[in-house]
């Protein structure tokens, strides 16, 4: 197999809305990276599909970040979908995430309905 890295993993809700901000906002931000994307409902809602993914990332392509994106309106968490509650579900993956690959770089971002990308810290 010829190697092959590249610089971080994506992930990002299945919503279709939100694929064109997505894909914008990685042309600016990631244009001269390379990255894995996935798509899973909800994005880091199930931590453990994510961990799995994650590590796969990892072993075959080193990646160094990894970025995870949740989105207003999330069907997949329904009425539970506020603010509060991504931040929360948010932090705690990435939490999660550095006791397992305490060197990798986790960002962690929300998106709007109008496209908009905020930054959770
Ligand atoms: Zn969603």
């Amino acid at each position: 197999m010829v190697i092959h890295t590249c610089d971080a993993l994506i992930i990002s809700c299945i919503d279709f809305r939100f694929q064109k901000y997505i894909q914008k906002w990685l042309g600016k931000n990631f244009r001269n990276k390379t990255y894995d994307y996935v798509g899973f409902a909800g994005a880091s809602r199930d931590l453990k599909t994510i961990l799995k993914q994650l590590d796969i990332s990892v072993r075959l392509h080193k990646i160094t970040q990894i970025v995870l994106i949740h989105h207003e309106d999330c069907g997949a968490y329904g009425k539970e979908s506020t603010p509060k509650r991504h931040a929360t579900d948010l932090k705690k993956a990435k939490k999660q995430i550095l006791k397992l690959y305490p060197d990798l770089k986790v960002d962690l971002f929300y998106i709007l309905l109008d496209g908009k990308f905020e930054k959770v810290d």
